[in-house]
């Protein structure tokens, strides 16, 4: 992307689109605006009381508007086109969504935060304003979805379940729920228990999981938008795109889920000031419905991981 100065074209996209001022401007906004407007979903469901509510109806109203803007302002016009995996993409978020959702709202009904925050409850600073709570959750559930994310790229009996979510030859908001079961369960494992035993209290989890919900989404969506100093903070789409990168020296990188501290810490961050590849995928088996992929990690023959000789 270049910014030129004649008539009334601010910009060109990297595919050599032009865009007049009011659009450049607009795809500074949208991600933070839209990010910040579901936080609001999230807030008005605490203060109702009835977070999973309002979560579920804030999160259908982001997926209507990621596809309609998806089709006004593609990043890639060649992701719009059907993959014939839309059937796969949603029997795997329904499966990994709907089991994390239910272990969230089974762990607030039943009280295990509360009953965590009782016995870590001195470590946990519940003193504090809840933003800085919530950033230090942020932070404690970054550190286990990070660790979580590499090892599913670096360790062969991880990868091969979580190669199910690279084999999309496309990224857009509907295959943001596209992992593998044990995929899921591992993230959530290697997450959320670091939280309880902080001792972090439910609204806390709610922000978290809300939180994190809200950016995967943002995160795969198709939407060409620009997101400057943004990209050093949080999972954006530019810096995610890379991650997705059939070639290992990209796709190794940009591991943060929410956040990309532990990337820039550990040396994993990678946005070079190039258009990131559309041609996107593993190389290695993956049937394309839901049956052959769910069976495919236990199959003898597996896509290697990425990187490795084998
Ligand atoms: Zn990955």
């Amino acid at each position: 992307m270049s910014i030129v100065s004649n008539g009334d074209v601010a910009a060109i996209t990297g595919d050599g689109r032009q865009q007049g001022l009011a659009v450049y401007v607009l795809t500074y906004l949208l991600w933070p605006g839209i990010l910040a407007a579901c936080l609001c979903g999230t807030w008005l469901g605490c203060a109702a009381g009835k977070s999973a509510l309002y979560f579920n109806v804030t999160y259908l109203i982001l997926a209507v508007s990621l596809f309609v803007l998806e089709r006004l302002l593609p990043h890639e016009r060649e992701w719009l086109k059907n993959d014939r995996q839309m059937g796969a993409d949603l029997a795997h978020t329904l499966l990994s969504k709907g089991f994390a959702q239910v272990l969230v709202v089974v762990g607030v009904t039943i009280g295990i935060a509360e009953a965590a925050a009782s016995k870590g409850g001195e470590f946990w600073p519940t003193h504090w304003p809840l933003f800085f709570q919530v950033v230090l959750g942020l932070l404690i559930a970054e550190a286990g979805l990070y660790t979580a994310h590499r090892l599913g790229h670096q360790w062969s009996l991880v990868w091969r379940f979580h190669a199910v979510h690279h084999s999309a030859p496309r990224l857009w908001f509907f295959n943001t729920g596209r992992f593998h079961l044990v995929d899921t369960v591992t993230s959530i494992l290697l997450s959320q228990p670091l939280l309880f035993l902080a001792g972090a209290p439910s609204d806390v989890f709610i922000w978290v999981n809300s939180t994190t919900a809200f950016i995967g989404m943002l995160t795969h969506c198709n939407i060409e938008m620009r997101f400057g100093p943004l990209n050093y903070v949080f999972n954006t789409p530019a810096v995610h795109r890379w991650h997705h990168s059939r070639n290992p020296d990209e796709g190794n990188r940009n591991y943060g889920e929410n956040l990309m501290l532990f990337d820039l810490l550990l040396k994993t961050f990678y946005l070079p000031d190039r258009r990131p590849p559309s041609n996107i995928g593993i190389d290695g088996p993956m049937p394309t419905n839901f049956v052959g992929q769910f069976a495919q990690p236990f199959r003898r023959d597996q896509a290697a991981v990425p990187g490795s000789e084998g």
